[in-house]
């Protein structure tokens, strides 16, 4: 069976202090930290048995703050990168840590998902973080919140990376009607895919993959139907995926979220995303990079970042 499992274990903890986040400048006690470790050293373990089965993985770690900073995060996307049954493994991160580990990923498996916090980080050192992962070859999206007061900052990034770096923007809802025409025509000259993310589907009683080949898996081993609907559907370790699978339809009213509606099969995501669609990068901006090997291509792509117009100005 092909799945998508989205993996969060008890880490509540980050490096930056996000005004808006719950997890902000969050301290987990040492306890907590070891569960985390343990937590995910299970995952893996359970991972690497489902080769046997046939089954094949696209993993996405969502964690509650930054897991980069912590070394058993980056072990561990690097070992199941590695694993010839994983297809996909993604990191929702914001990037801060040191990125010199990266040359341990398999880089045409382990991907990205970096959302960018103005306020939390100098422009210039995210811009250089995101170079080094674009160096590697290493597929990765950009982005964040489209609130007014990042518009510059998004505008801003979006000039200075390549442009086959995608670079994304939630639309932010919970001001109805927040953007005047000319705004949301400003965000969609910076993200074309904008208005994908701005609607709020109607998903009440629709099919979702979500439950069926996707599943919310807690450091546990709790699943959870998707990130909106909480009702426990089993535990991974105890059912497996086939004990966990079941064709289901939707409980909410409507899916807002792009790791949600993206799995409702009406809606045909994967023909904007392609193999990109979990770490959300459309098909156009795939970068040529991941595709090239061994030093000369390195070469060859240092001189194309160092020729590109988005490095002049
Ligand atoms: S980087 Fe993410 S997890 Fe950390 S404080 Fe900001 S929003 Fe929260
Ligand atoms: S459509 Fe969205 S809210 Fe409904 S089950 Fe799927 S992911 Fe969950």
């Amino acid at each position: 069976m092909k799945a998508t499992i989205y993996y969060r274990g008890s880490l509540t903890s980050c490096n930056y202090d996000c005004p808006y986040c719950p997890f902000s400048k969050n301290k987990d006690s040492a306890a907590t930290l070891a569960k985390d470790k343990e937590q995910l050293l299970r995952f893996i373990a359970w991972v690497r048995e489902q080769e046997l089965a046939g089954h094949e993985l696209y993993i996405f770690f969502n964690p509650y703050g930054e897991g980069l900073i912590h070394r058993w995060y980056r072990e561990g996307m690097a070992a199941l990168s590695h694993m010839p049954h994983v297809r996909k493994v993604v990191i929702q991160t914001n990037l801060s840590a040191n990125v010199n580990w990266t040359d341990t990923l398999h880089r045409e498996k382990a991907a990205f998902w970096v959302t960018y916090h103005p306020g939390q980080c100098k422009e210039e050192a995210f811009v250089a973080q995101c170079t080094e992962l674009y160096k590697q070859g290493i597929s990765f999206s950009v982005g964040t919140v489209g609130v007014r007061s990042a518009f510059e900052a998004i505008a801003s990034i979006r000039r200075r990376l390549p442009q086959d770096v995608y670079v994304w923007v939630n639309a932010f809802k919970d001001v109805p009607d927040y953007y005047t025409v000319e705004e949301a025509e400003e965000l969609r000259r910076l993200d074309p895919l904008f208005d994908l993310n701005r609607a709020d589907y109607d998903s009440l009683g629709k099919r979702c993959m979500a439950g069926e080949d996707v599943f919310y898996v807690l450091g546990s081993g709790r699943v959870k139907r998707c990130y909106k609907d909480r009702a426990v559907i089993g535990d991974l370790y105890r059912d497996g995926l086939e004990g966990l699978s079941k064709q289901r339809l939707c409980r909410m009213k409507q899916c807002g979220c792009y790791i949600g509606y993206k799995h409702m099969p009406e809606l045909a995501m994967a023909d904007w995303y392609g193999d990109g669609l979990l770490e959300r990068v459309p098909t156009q901006y795939a970068s040529i990079a991941h595709k090239l090997d061994g030093q000369a291509a390195r070469e060859q792509e240092e001189q194309r970042w160092k020729t590109h117009p988005a490095s002049r100005d």
